[in-house]
């Protein structure tokens, strides 16, 4: 009998390409814990994650009104259904930026508003500036359709301010958008008006979009809200990126939208039309939470978003106070978003390499998780969550310190 060849299924070079550096480096890690120790994870940028930010019982009113009548189980339109875009673009309508329903389009979450924004305005080899330190997704969208990410600095030492010279020199003719992300994941830096203004400048100069990605949008601790980029400037055109994940957190209800801020037709009909046929890709977000949108929007109380912003600063504080005193480990203050950067000292750590070495031996004594900056392309940085309870965060502060008393030494390791 003729023998067949035998089967040979292979995998796309996108499927390939599409990699997250989060998972990719945090699943290479060796991570033991403390079998002496409970494991406290500061890496988890999930606010649900320990139930000490429950959901405003109005949100979880608004979508059992919305299962219990039986009308949206069936398709909306994929750029999401009309009640909904309206009532997201009267939410965040402004007097510089005014939205109709029209410039709205509904997104299975955040990160389904990033793909379809990065791909309506990038074709093959072109290139986006991305911020480093930042939000790993990008790599991941850009690196599934082919489009090379160019890093930008962001500063440390003036709150996470974006390099502008840097960033300008990366720009050529195959780059097209430059990516905000503000408030930061993971730096919690807010951007003044001012830096917002200068970032515009740069973009004007190019004549390249901004993508917002404005997910943390109103999660700002101290006083005034900072103004959405689309607000600074009349001339750039602007897809802001939003959800309800972080600030209504819920961040499995998948639903996010792009607001399209054009600016003297510079989208022309194409990018609309575009941004229109990329949403047939997966048919819309999830129907029950496009139906309950409107309802959430309106009847939240600013008294559970002002609780949230209170958990979070709390925790900033007290990460911070305590980091502070800690050799070895400089922490960076954050205005907003559920995240703090800390430099890690290693080079006064002898038996420590890196971050990387860092955090894994930190979970091998005291159990305590936190991410390293490489997840970042930010080496020798730490990120953790503010969205924990404050025992566990006291307590990671505690074993932090232990530790970095073990391992730190001023004499640079040649003692
Ligand atoms: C969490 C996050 C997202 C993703 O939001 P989803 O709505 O869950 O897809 C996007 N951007 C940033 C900066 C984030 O931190």
């Amino acid at each position: 009998m003729e023998s067949k060849p035998k089967w040979n299924i292979r995998s796309s070079e996108a499927a390939k390409n599409t990699l997250n550096p989060i998972r990719m480096i945090v699943d290479g890690m060796k991570l033991e814990p403390n079998p002496k120790k409970q494991v406290i994870s500061l890496s988890i940028g999930d606010p649900t994650k320990f139930g000490n930010l429950p959901l405003d019982p109005s949100i979880a009113d608004a979508i059992h009104d919305v299962i219990d009548i039986y009308k949206n189980n069936g398709y909306a339109p994929s750029v999401g259904n009309e009640e909904a875009r309206a009532a997201v673009a009267s939410y965040y309508s402004t007097n510089v930026s005014p939205l109709t329903s029209k410039d709205v389009i509904l997104t299975s979450g955040c990160s389904g508003a990033i793909n379809i924004a990065i791909t309506v305005l990038c074709n093959p080899g072109d290139n986006i500036l991305i911020p480093r330190p930042g939000f790993s997704l990008y790599r991941t969208v850009a690196g599934n359709i082919d489009i090379e990410t160019r890093s930008y600095n962001l500063i440390p030492e003036r709150n996470w301010e974006a390099d502008l010279n840097q960033m300008e020199e990366l720009i050529d003719d195959r780059t097209k958008c430059i990516v905000v992300i503000n408030p930061s994941n993971p730096c919690g830096s807010v951007y003044d008006k001012k830096h917002l203004m200068q970032i515009t400048k740069v973009a004007a100069r190019h004549q390249l979009p901004i993508i917002a990605d404005e997910i943390y949008a109103g999660m700002v601790f101290n006083g005034e809200e900072p103004p959405y980029i689309a607000d600074i400037t009349t001339e750039v055109p602007v897809l802001s990126c939003g959800g309800t994940a972080k600030r209504f957190l819920a961040p499995g209800w998948r639903i996010g939208w792009i607001l399209v801020h054009d600016r003297h037709n510079a989208f022309q009909a194409e990018v609309h039309r575009g941004l229109f046929q990329l949403t047939t890709k997966i048919l819309g977000p999830c129907s029950i939470m496009e139906a309950a949108l409107p309802a959430i929007l309106k009847n939240t109380p600013k008294s559970f978003f002002e609780n949230t912003k209170k958990t979070l600063k709390e925790n900033a504080d007290i990460l911070y106070s305590g980091f502070e005193n800690i050799p070895g480990i400089t922490p960076i203050m954050p205005r907003g978003a559920m995240y703090m950067m800390c430099a890690v000292d290693v080079e006064h750590m002898p038996n420590i390499k890196d971050d990387m070495d860092f955090v894994q031996k930190l979970m091998e004594e005291e159990s305590v998780f936190c991410l390293p900056g490489k997840c970042f392309e930010y080496p020798n940085y730490m990120r953790v969550v503010l969205s924990i309870p404050k025992e566990k965060t006291q307590e990671a502060i505690t074993r932090i310190e232990e530790f970095c008393k073990r391992h730190y030494t001023l004499n640079n390791g040649t003692s």
